[in-house]
Parts: C-alpha cells; structure tokens; sequence
C-alpha cells in the first residue's frame, strides 16, 4: 500500500520515512514527487484543523491516501507563540536559524519557568475521496535551552530540551528522537491504523 506524506518539509519527510519503516509493505511518497499540487493555506487557527486541510485537500487532488503533519512549538509565557505560526514565526520565508534566534531572542533574561515549552503534533490520515479515516495527536514537554547545541533534527531541535534529558533534541541521535518525540506519540496510532488497513486489504 503506498501514502503520501503531505509535506516537503526534509526533516519531516526523514523522521517519518524512518519510523514508518517499521510497517512492512507500506511505501511512503511525499509532496516532493508532486511538486505542481499547490498545499493550501494553513489558515487553521489549532494544529488538528490545519493537518486536516493538508491531508483532505492533497488526498483529493492526488486521489491517494495521504498523511498530514501539523505541528509546532508553543511557548506559554509568550501567549503559546510560535505555535501554529512556528515555521513562519521570524516571517514568511524564514530558516530554521532565524527561527530558532527570535525565540532566543524573545526569551532572553527569562527565569526557567518562563522558558517551559512543549511540541505539539496533529496527525490526521485521509482516503482518496477526501475524507477523514484517522486524527491522532502527540505532546511532548520541556524547557527552551539559553544557547542553540547539537547537529541534528531540524526547526527548533537546538534549543529543545525534554523533561528528564541533559541534551537538545539535536545533540540526540535520530533515532532516540524518534522513540520519545511529540510525533512518534502521535504516529504510534496511525501506524496501528495503517497495520489494520493493510491487513483486512490482504485477507479480501
Ligand atoms: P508545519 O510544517 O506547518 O507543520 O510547521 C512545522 C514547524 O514547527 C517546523 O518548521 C518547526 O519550526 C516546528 N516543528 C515541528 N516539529 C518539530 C520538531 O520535531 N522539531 C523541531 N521543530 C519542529
């Protein structure tokens, strides 16, 4: 059975690529391939709504069963920002780096508790027609580091921090990050989801 991750997004498409390498017989395309389907405009004021408009508006137009991500940090001491203007927060076209130097920015001098932040991740699963198969959401906790450390992962990964661990998401491995982060919590259901479809299309 293939999907289509509804991203062009390289950190996304490898973290997914990898953990959905675990489902046997499951081929997993992305937006990359498509690279004349317009995505939509993210006009969702919560995660869940703008990962259901990615995956309902790319499963129609490409009639294939796609996976959307939705996701994103958010800070309460800074009214839940970057939340779902995360990719966008230091403007329209801005890097990971500028990103990443805003939120430094905007937390400098702030005591640890105003630094607390959490991942958030919505995954919503559409069918060819459209319509909504699975919704499945992740969280993960922790705190904004002072300084940027580590290689790895991708968007704000090295300034995270979870609950319990010393390093950035980005001085982690890839795969300690895809066994504790906000979307392997979130993927784990729709991986069952997708087991089940794949299992009842073989025994018909
Ligand atoms: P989206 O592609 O519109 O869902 O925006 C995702 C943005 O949220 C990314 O560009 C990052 O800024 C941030 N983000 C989401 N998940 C992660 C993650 O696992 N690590 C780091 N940043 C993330």
């Amino acid at each position: 059975m293939e999907i289509v991750l509804a991203s062009r997004n390289l950190g996304k498409i490898r973290e997914f690529r990898k953990m959905l390498s675990e489902v046997i017989g499951l081929d997993v395309d992305s937006l990359l391939s498509f690279p004349d389907y317009p995505s939509p405009e993210e006009t969702g004021t919560t995660f869940e709504e703008n990962a259901t408009l990615k995956a309902t508006s790319a499963a129609k137009a490409l009639n294939k069963i796609v996976l959307a991500d939705d996701s994103g940090l958010v800070v309460p001491s800074l009214d839940g920002e970057p939340g779902v203007h995360s990719a966008r927060y230091a403007g329209e076209d801005a890097t990971d780096h500028e990103n990443t130097q805003k939120l430094l920015e905007a937390l400098k001098d702030k005591s640890d508790l105003e630094r607390q932040a959490y991942y958030e991740c919505a995954l919503v699963l559409a069918g060819p027609e459209g319509e909504v198969l699975k919704i499945s959401k992740g969280h993960c906790e922790g705190i904004i580091a002072e300084e940027a450390r580590g290689r790895h992962g991708f968007g704000f990964d090295p300034v995270f921090i979870k609950h319990d661990y010393d390093k950035t998401f980005s001085e982690l491995s890839d795969d300690i990050k895809n066994r504790i982060s906000h979307r392997r919590k979130a993927l784990d259901s729709v991986k069952a989801y997708l087991e089940g479809m794949m299992s009842r299309a073989t025994s018909t």
